[in-house]
């Protein structure tokens, strides 16, 4: 079934149609990217709007909706709403702002637009991956596993870090990839012990770990992966904590199945790095969802509280040890769960690579 059927059949009997504005969960019910539309959906008819510059295209390519074109959404969506005699409506809060919300309101007086609904639904239909969503997501993977695989060659002392990150980002979109899932993230020496360091002009020297966070995004779907090398030589402290860092990793891989609290899958990952001593150096959750967004439900975090594993999420499995100042490793691979356990979608070694 299709993602647009489902959430129709989830419409609750108090409203009468979901209205879904933002970017990512447009295209995720439609497949389609635009910069412009609506999705609008009863639980008989659903309808997606869009502007001139799209509807040839959304009409080749959206499947199981009616694509309507408009030329002023004030007018058109107005009629829409009459015409399916639509008095509540539900609308995203997250993905909506305020501006948007305002419009809407503007455009359809006397209806009812109720949040509080939408997200929920909607966070629950993209929890479970559907096979050929899955497909998607390995896809992208591939492609950022060959972006590793070739980048390494490149590393070597003198290059900067930008040039690696540009590098493994042109190495990845010449392989047909519909674009790079982010902002690539590559730091080397003391500025690897930033998570989320922006690649500059440092450049790589001997001695130095070198981390590279990057991925692909192939048809709206994202992947996700994480690997820290060493560049000409190795410390014994360095190789300590790469050693913990993929102690843990392993620990929380060994654990993830349906079912399991994702505070636990978590846990799994922070005691062996709390038992080495670094405990105080991982700052951040052990992982996270990804699909049509690079970061979704669920998460695996100490506050992830009662909610647990579902099969079919795809989850990431990223800890890390920074240690201010001086160096730091994270790990990541992407996983999907299953009812015994969890297939790994990264195949890329994790052993520690010395450049
Ligand atoms: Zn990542
Ligand atoms: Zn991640």
């Amino acid at each position: 079934m299709r993602p647009i059927e489902r959430l129709m059949e989830k419409i609750p009997a108090d409203a009468d149609a979901a209205l879904v504005a933002s970017g990512h969960n447009r295209r995720y019910l439609t497949g389609f990217p635009s910069s412009a539309g609506l999705v609008l959906a009863t639980r008989e008819t659903a309808l997606f709007l869009t502007d001139f510059r799209y509807i040839e295209a959304a009409r080749r390519t959206v499947r199981g909706m009616e694509c309507v074109e408009y030329a002023s959404l004030s007018a058109t969506l107005p009629e829409l709403a009459k015409r399916l005699g639509l008095r509540c409506v539900l609308t995203e809060d997250e993905g909506m702002t305020v501006a948007e919300y305002r419009r809407f309101s503007g455009m359809l007086p006397g209806v009812e637009l109720r949040g509080g609904v939408l997200d929920g639904l909607l966070g629950e239909l993209r929890l479970v991956k559907s096979p050929e969503e899955l497909a998607k997501i390995k896809e992208a993977q591939a492609l950022t596993e060959y972006g590793f695989e070739h980048i390494l060659p490149f590393i070597r002392p003198g290059r900067t870090e930008r040039e690696v990150a540009l590098e493994l980002e042109f190495l990845i979109r010449r392989q047909g990839t519909e674009g790079v899932a982010f902002d690539f993230i590559v730091v080397s020496g003391a500025n690897s012990s930033l998570p989320h360091g922006v690649p500059g002009e440092k450049a790589i020297e001997r001695g130095d770990f070198v981390t590279m966070d990057f991925g692909a995004r192939v048809d709206g779907w994202h992947s996700d992966m994480t690997r820290t090398v060493a560049v000409g030589s190795c410390s014994d402290e360095q190789r300590r904590v790469y050693d913990t860092v993929l102690r843990a990793q392993r620990a929380a891989l060994s654990v993830l199945r349906a079912g399991l609290r994702c505070a636990q899958g978590d846990a799994a990952a922070r005691d062996v790095i709390a038992q080495a001593g670094y405990g105080e150096h991982f700052g951040h959750a052990t992982g996270h969802g990804v699909g049509v967004e690079i970061h979704e439900e669920p998460r695996l975090s100490p506050r992830s509280g009662g909610e647990t594993l579902r099969a079919g999420s795809v989850v990431t499995v990223e800890p890390g040890i920074y240690l201010p100042g001086r160096f730091g490793v994270r790990i990541e691979d992407m996983a999907s769960i299953t009812e015994t356990g969890c297939e790994n979608l990264t195949k890329s070694p994790k052993e520690l690579l010395v450049l």
